[in-house]
């Protein structure tokens, strides 16, 4: 088990937190501040225990000098303030005397928070490629740190894994979260265990279905990726998306597993993945050249509904339809409730699921929405997450 926070006595201790504040901002304004809400209880947990902390995120991509305009953290600070209900210290810069002192001035219960780290990855990359003695500089600010960034442990950056290296570690109650309801998931299901996976390219999925295979009792294929499991039995599929290069992983993934991998029996077919205007249902067994499978079709619900019904375990990624169209976002949306009315664990792994589920208005209709798409997807891939490997064990 990895240390937590709450296993340190942060009392008059300069607290580092790595936190996720990569936020959707469009002309200066956050137009989502989910991310900042989901860090709260752990920035306020340090204040309430006497800390001096100090905050780390990214935010963006930055590549070039002009990209530091829209990525700079101060947006954030404000509506941090506004949250917090307290004073946020913004410093516009990642290293220096002006940090430092800064740093140094900290009362118990000031909060700090630092400018993007990846105005670092200007200097060559030194964020993003973990550079040791960024790792290590950012380290010297501070005594105790603590990863609550779960949309970047499948990384190891300097602000993750290079500070972890150089001081006395542990997680916040977001990561500790995340990797307890996903880790409990896959590790020890209560059964049956079904696992939903749907979205575009079966390439991207391939290790995770290589895994879970072995791990869950079911797989529901819908989606994009179904096309390609139906091509791989010499099915018609006119013009859906194909993803050729994994015919043949379809293929032995359905000889090997043909009562575990679950496929649509019928679909949404229209001749335009942009308008719903001339969709229809058909059976899969009957496409023609010009149809489009755009969503599982309400048979292949009925279908998938029987075996969550009885599912005590469910995790779910990616999409079963193009739902960001309006008239091929039923079956994604008939998941969510089905899902909803499920007594089970359920989880929705990050990414576009997590936004349909949310947009759809299910946000608190599930165990669990994850805040990582790819970390989240890391953990289904069963790899071990640098950013949670390095954390101290208890
Ligand atoms: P992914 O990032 O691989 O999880 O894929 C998510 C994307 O898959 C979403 O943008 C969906 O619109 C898309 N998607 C889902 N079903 C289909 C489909 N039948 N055809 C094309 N794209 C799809």
């Amino acid at each position: 088990m990895k240390k937590t926070i709450q296993d340190f006595d942060l009392n008059n201790k300069k607290v580092i937190i790595r936190v996720d504040f990569n936020v959707p901002i469009k002309d200066g304004v956050i137009t989502d501040d989910n991310r900042i809400r989901e860090s709260l209880r752990t920035i306020e947990y340090a204040i309430n225990n006497n800390a001096k902390v100090i905050l780390l995120s990214h935010l963006g991509r930055v590549k070039e000098e002009s990209d530091k305009l829209k990525n700079t953290l101060l947006p954030v600070s404000k509506r941090l303030e506004e949250l917090l209900g307290r004073e946020v210290i913004f410093i516009d810069e990642t290293r220096g005397t002006k940090l430092e002192e800064a740093v140094n001035n900290l009362k118990n219960q000031d909060v700090l928070l630092v400018e993007n780290t990846r105005f670092e990855d200007l200097n060559g990359k030194l964020e993003s490629s973990n550079d040791e003695e960024l790792g290590k500089y950012w380290a010297s600010l501070g005594d105790i740190y603590i990863n609550d960034a779960f949309g970047t442990c499948h990384r190891a950056h300097a602000s993750n894994v290079g500070i972890a290296k150089n001081l006395p570690s542990g997680v916040g109650f977001l990561v500790e979260k995340e990797i307890k309801i996903i880790g409990d998931a896959i590790k020890n299901p209560e059964r049956p265990f079904t696992v939903i996976l749907g979205g575009s390219k079966v390439s991207d999925k391939i290790k995770v279905i290589e895994n879970l295979v072995k791990l869950a009792d079911y797989i529901l294929i819908g989606g994009g990726m179904s096309y390609t499991f139906l091509k791989s039995k010499d099915i018609e599929i006119g013009s859906s998306l194909l993803d050729e290069e994994s015919i043949s992983f379809c293929k032995e993934m359905l000889e090997k597993y043909p009562d575990k991998i679950i496929l649509p029996i019928d679909s949404i077919v229209s001749n335009s993945t942009t308008s719903s205007e001339n969709s229809k249902e058909k059976f899969i067994t009957d496409f023609n050249k010009e149809d489009i499978g755009v969503d599982v079709g309400p048979q292949t619900i009925e279908l998938f509904k029987q075996y969550l019904e009885n599912s005590k375990t469910i995790i779910w990624n990616g999409p079963v339809g193009i739902f960001e169209v309006e008239g091929f976002d039923k079956g994604t949306k008939s998941l969510c409730e089905i899902l909803k009315q499920n007594g089970g664990v359920t989880i929705i792994g990050g990414g576009d699921t997590a936004s349909a589920a949310i947009n759809f208005g299910y946000k608190d209709s599930f165990t669990h929405i994850s805040t990582g798409g790819g970390a989240s997807l890391e953990m289904l891939e069963g790899k071990v997450l640098p950013g949670v490997d390095i954390i101290e064990e208890k």
